[in-house]
């Protein structure tokens, strides 16, 4: 076993709601095992900018209902660069730091994988903190849960008045590589179709089943579609529709931001909490290079390399067919 004495927590990339319990859990749970802890300001940008402070069990005091993230998050393209890792190391070094807990996607991962390969010496453990759902080795990652209850009540909202007009609604989510908010949102919400950037979906035959379901007296319809959807856009498929779907009054809305706001589900802070929590023990146990996650109600843990490079993630088949078989 290797003894950690002091630890680094960052957050990095898109923030996600729940960053705030993991990182609470971190500290307390370090802190429990006579760890150091020292916050790191947006992500890799603060180890290169040096930008770091140390914390104790009151620097988390009343964070488990904070949207966003107390640490702040940043995009740093620097980290990518050899130097830019360089003086990241030496700063964690000049602190007497051994360990660095990593919060964020599958870019923050590539670059904490990549730094520890260069400087093994700093033994690293990432938590899956991203809204997309995309991280090989957890069913459900940080964020994901509360973004998609943000999303839900949007577009429980917007069914209200595109009933009372009869409108046809098309709504932009979050998602550039991944449908999951999309397909979740879609079951939860009763849309008429959902698009995905993993599965071509012809405009043709979303014309058809539009057309069919107002034949069938729907009074209105909502579509999803993720950000990713090869269809062109949000605009383009609303727009080709509502040339051949002339008796909806069609709309857009594009949700952006406030996805990713907002307080943590129940949800997320349990998870938060969990995966901070063992993120720290396997540490503590000489863990490195890994990714905890959640698997089947268990936190387990995944290699870095397998949880980017495992391709064999996917959207749940049976429930996209079970969306399209619920909206007729
Ligand atoms: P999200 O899934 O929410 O977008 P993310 O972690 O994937 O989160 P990115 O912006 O892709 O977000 O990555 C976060 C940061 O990770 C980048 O700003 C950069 O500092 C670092 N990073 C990404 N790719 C690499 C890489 N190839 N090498 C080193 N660092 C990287």
């Amino acid at each position: 076993m290797n003894k950690i004495s002091k630890l680094a927590v960052l957050t990095s990339g898109g923030d996600a709601p729940g960053m705030n319990p993991c990182i609470r859990a971190v500290v307390r749970t370090a802190l429990y095992n006579g760890i150091e802890v020292v916050g790191v300001r947006q992500g890799y940008k603060g180890l290169i900018e040096n930008d770091m402070y140390d914390m104790d069990k009151r620097s988390v005091s009343n964070i488990l209902n904070l949207g966003g993230t107390i640490l702040k998050t940043a995009r740093c393209l620097p980290f990518k660069e050899d130097e830019g890792m360089a003086t990241a190391y030496k700063h964690l070094k000049e602190r007497g730091i051994d360990a660095l807990v990593v919060i964020g996607g599958d870019g923050t991962f590539t670059g904490a994988l990549r730094f520890s390969r260069k400087f093994p010496d700093i033994a690293v453990m990432g938590v899956p903190g991203t809204i997309d759902n995309d991280l090989y080795g957890s069913t459900y990652t940080l964020g994901f849960d509360t973004a998609t209850n943000t999303v839900i009540q949007a577009i429980d909202k917007i069914r209200d008045t595109a009933d009372a007009h009869d409108r046809l609604f098309f709504i932009e989510v979050m998602g550039r590589d991944s449908g999951a908010i999309a397909l979740r949102a879609g079951i939860s919400c009763g849309a008429e179709a959902i698009l995905l950037p993993e599965k071509q979906t012809a405009v043709a035959d979303l014309i058809k089943n539009l057309k069919e379901g107002k034949s069938n007296k729907k009074s209105s319809s909502i579509v999803i579609v993720a950000e990713g959807d090869k269809n062109g856009g949000v605009y383009d498929v609303a727009k080709a529709v509502q040339q051949e779907v002339k008796d909806y009054d069609v709309k857009v809305t594009i949700l952006g931001h406030l996805q990713r706001g907002g307080s943590p589900s129940s949800f997320d802070r349990i998870l938060g909490s969990r995966l901070g929590f063992a993120a720290v023990n396997a540490l503590i146990a000489g863990e490195s290079q890994k990714m905890v996650g959640l698997q089947a109600n268990h936190i387990l843990l995944t290699s870095l390399d397998d949880a980017l490079n495992n391709h064999e993630f996917k959207l749940e088949a049976d429930l996209l067919q079970m969306a399209d078989i619920l909206s007729i």
